[in-house]
């Protein structure tokens, strides 16, 4: 099995959504699926997504609706590992780029107010394992190989 990595951005639906976490899930998944087809992957195994703090999903319940949307998906049974992604801003008035806290967005150099979000806003598939049909393959030729010669 060999670890294939992706860089994916996943834009958040609307905000408002009751079921936030599952419409992102079902964005993920569609993602997830694109990619194995690429790859005639037949099973994905581990998902590891980036989520930033003010893309309003909890990767709690991140977790779990993806149990709920993955059923019967390539991707059922996959391990989802959730990181929190840091909240960057770029000043306007000085033009520093620095990472800070999600619930004080100002310009970690001169302190003003006038900044833009640059990433943590979003989530981000970074990795993902998948398995491939060529492993199953040469498993069953080695089990024909250690046949016995009656
Ligand atoms: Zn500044």
């Amino acid at each position: 099995m060999k670890p294939w990595l992706f860089l994916m951005v996943l834009t958040p639906p609307d905000q408002d959504h009751p079921m936030h976490e599952l419409s992102l899930c079902y964005g993920l998944l569609d993602q997830v699926q694109r990619v194995a087809e690429q790859n005639q992957a037949t099973l994905v195994t581990r998902i590891t997504l980036q989520v930033g703090p003010l893309s309003g999903a909890e990767p709690d319940l991140i977790a779990s609706a993806f149990t709920v949307a993955s059923a019967g998906t390539v991707a059922e049974g996959a391990e989802l590992i959730t990181e929190r992604a840091p909240v960057i801003v770029v000043c306007n008035e000085c033009g520093e780029r620095g990472e800070v806290p999600t619930n004080k967005l100002l310009c970690p150099a001169c302190g003003g107010w006038q900044t833009r979000v640059e990433s943590g806003d979003e989530l981000i598939m970074s990795s993902l394992e998948l398995e491939k049909d060529d492993a199953v393959d040469e498993t069953a030729e080695n089990e024909d190989k250690v046949k016995p010669d009656v």
